[in-house]
């Protein structure tokens, strides 16, 4: 059995018609980014490797090169977030969230998590050390389970993507994140880098690469 090792995993940018040198008519493509991931027990946790794009054709399976396939308004190299200006972000439709939002989610999470918190405490007083731990618990299970948000998040329609790709965050992601802004939550102050930078990304979005958009 592998237990660690590195995976490739494609992911679909998009999809359309066109005319299929191979089949010589018109028909139905996908295009694929390529990334290899280091991974344990078939988990992604970190990206080694951008493999690039591929374009395939739906009907005969001809993998091409999409810059020479496509247009260049149909196939923007440098649709990667990760490359692009804020205004170029803007153009793309991905609007970082404000820092009202984000204070929003994080009152519903709270309220959330301290009513579980008193249940707990009132049903199993002895485990008052799971205090330390529970925003990270909550925050870390719900990245996990809802892909990136939070209760709170999830109700006033914010999610927190990949900074470089704006893909899911990975585990690796998930994982500093909540560790670093688990680290702020004694230094309330420290939420506020968000303010200071136009991608309004806070001191646990820039220690793991995310950033917090509107969907
Ligand atoms: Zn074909």
């Amino acid at each position: 059995m592998i237990i660690f090792g590195s995976k490739t995993v494609g992911s679909t940018v998009k999809s359309g018609k066109f005319d299929c040198p191979n089949c010589r008519r018109e028909e139905s493509y996908k295009l694929k980014n390529y990334k290899k991931y280091f991974h344990i027990f078939f988990i992604p946790l970190f990206k080694i490797q951008d493999l690039g794009d591929e374009l395939n054709c739906f009907f005969c399976n001809t993998a091409y090169i999409p810059g020479s396939i496509l247009s260049q308004e149909q196939y923007d190299t440098r649709n990667k977030l990760g490359t692009l200006s804020y205004e170029e972000n803007n153009r793309l439709g991905l609007e970082p969230c404000d820092f009202g939002k984000r204070v929003g989610a994080y009152a519903i999470d709270l309220a959330i998590m301290y009513a579980v918190s008193l249940t707990i405490v009132l049903l199993v007083p002895s485990i008052s050390m799971f205090f330390m731990f529970i925003g990270f618990v909550y925050f870390t299970a719900c990245d996990f389970v809802l892909k990136g948000s939070s209760l709170g998040k999830l109700a006033l329609s914010i999610k927190t993507v990949d900074f470089d790709e704006n893909q899911e965050i990975l585990v690796y992601n998930i994982i500093l994140r909540n560790l670093v802004k688990g680290i702020c939550v004694y230094f309330p102050p420290l939420f506020m880098t968000s303010l200071l930078n136009q991608d309004k990304r806070a001191i646990h979005d820039l220690a793991a690469k995310t950033m917090v958009i509107d969907k």
